[in-house]
């Protein structure tokens, strides 16, 4: 079970998750449970990391940020003891998480399920702070935003669990941000890919990371709220959202238990900014020179478009790079602007990506056109675009994000039907 921040925001949430933990375990179940830092706290450590250092060291930053994870497992573990329950935290270097990689943003290499499995089997519930491990050298690492949910994952991964229910604000996976569309549907059943396609996108319900693992693992997961009254549906009935595989898919569908769309879902990502420049050299090697710089300093680009050549063998470049690594990308060109031979660097942070995604796609044609069509009718300008095998995103004015996911929503016949009508 994992419980996200808003979830664990303060005691009243924290007895309220303690109840739906003794729950599970009443039902004769055994629970390891992973918990987030209360809403904000990660947030607030963030800064207080910035105010101290600007250019911080990331292993230091991961002692400030992991924190707040040790305050909520500590916290719940003495809420569910006061209930009469037996319960121990395990901290990230006491289970221990190993993890490999960069600090801020590690990756879960291995958990020893061993004493964790013989704890949980004596009847102790085993609460696990999310976001935090430890790396080779023995300090602590976290593992990037929004990263207690691939913990969850590891932790239902090393110890064989049944299924790995990540308890949120929302009652499921909807077709879009329902924050956003008060007519987004829940749906039932999501496959791991689509499902890693739509987080990759911006979907911030499930990390992307923890989506790949669970995949790769095998792992059961269930996305479901934790706001519920005590009359609610049990867990084990599945009130929220699978994601399952490809086949158990196809027997949903068979069984006439889930209908399939072209499009599932569609997400929005508003933290990408574009970088353009103008009167590049038209010749081989010229985009080469661009991007090699980047992909050294680790530095991701998404989108990119060439544009067709103008006179005198000169072309421009159009590209986005996340806009937390937009200075770093700025000034590693404006370094490089000899060899590159460009005229003008120009970037713009106010844009948005809008994701249309769905299997369907692979077999259906036309959801491009669909989209284009259903922008343009709106006025809202394509800045650029791209697609894989199930999703076509494409880059617009930010102001226009909410327009955009509202306007797809209503072309691909994703609205839920009107309670009055
Ligand atoms: P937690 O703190 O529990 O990890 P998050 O804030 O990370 O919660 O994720 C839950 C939020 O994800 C929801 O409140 C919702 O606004 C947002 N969200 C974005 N896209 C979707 C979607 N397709 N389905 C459900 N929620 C979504
Ligand atoms: N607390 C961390 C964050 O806010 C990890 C998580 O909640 O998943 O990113
Ligand atoms: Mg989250």
């Amino acid at each position: 079970m994992k419980f996200g921040g808003t979830s664990m925001a303060g005691t009243e949430r924290i007895r309220r998750v303690a109840n739906i933990v003794r729950k599970q375990t009443a039902g004769g179940n055994e629970v390891a449970v992973v918990v987030s830092a209360m809403a904000g706290e990660t947030d607030r450590l963030v800064n207080f990391c910035r105010e101290a250092n600007a250019l911080y060291d990331p292993a230091e930053y991961d002692v400030v940020v992991a924190s707040g994870e040790q305050v909520t497992s500590g916290l719940l573990a003495l809420t569910l003891q006061s209930l009469g329950a037996k319960a121990r935290s395990w901290l990230g270097w006491q289970l221990p998480v190993r993890t490999i990689e960069a600090h801020a943003k590690a990756r879960v290499d291995s958990i020893d399920g061993e004493a964790l499995g013989k704890s949980m089997a004596e009847g102790e519930i085993a609460v696990i702070p999310g976001f935090q491990g430890v790396s080779d050298e023995g300090r602590i690492t976290t593992m990037g935003r929004g990263g207690s949910d691939t913990s969850a994952v590891a932790v239902a991964a090393a110890v064989g669990a049944d299924r790995c229910d990540i308890y949120t604000d929302v009652d499921g996976v909807y077709t879009t941000d329902p924050r956003i569309v008060a007519k987004a549907r829940k749906l039932k059943a999501v496959t791991y890919e689509e499902m890693l396609e739509l987080a990759s996108v911006g979907a911030k319900v499930l990390q992307t990371r923890s989506v790949g693992l669970a995949m790769k693992e095998g792992v059961r997961v269930q996305v479901l709220s934790s706001f519920v009254g005590d009359d609610a549906v049990p867990a084990d009935e599945l009130p929220g959202t699978m994601i399952v595989s490809e086949e158990e898919m196809n027997e949903l569908v068979e069984k006439g238990l889930v209908e399939r769309q072209h499009v599932t879902g569609i997400a929005h990502d508003k933290n990408e900014a574009k970088v353009i420049l103008t009167r590049v050299p038209d010749k081989p090697g010229a985009v080469a020179h661009i991007f090699e710089p980047l992909a050294k300093a680790s530095i991701n680009v998404d989108m990119i478009i060439q544009n067709v050549g103008r006179d005198k063998g000169e072309t421009d470049v159009t590209f986005t790079v996340p806009q937390a690594d937009l200075a770093r990308a700025q000034a590693l060109l404006e370094d490089k602007r000899d060899d590159i031979g460009y005229n003008r660097l120009i970037t713009d942070s106010k844009i948005a990506k809008i994701s249309v995604v769905g299997v369907g796609m692979k077999s259906h044609a036309g959801v491009a056109a669909t989209m284009f069509q259903a922008l343009a009718d709106r006025g809202i300008n394509i800045q650029a675009i791209t697609t894989s095998e199930i999703k076509v995103s494409v880059m617009i004015d930010e102001d226009e994000t909410e327009l955009a996911v509202r306007v797809l929503h209503t072309a691909y016949g994703l609205d839920a039907a009107d309670e009055a009508a």
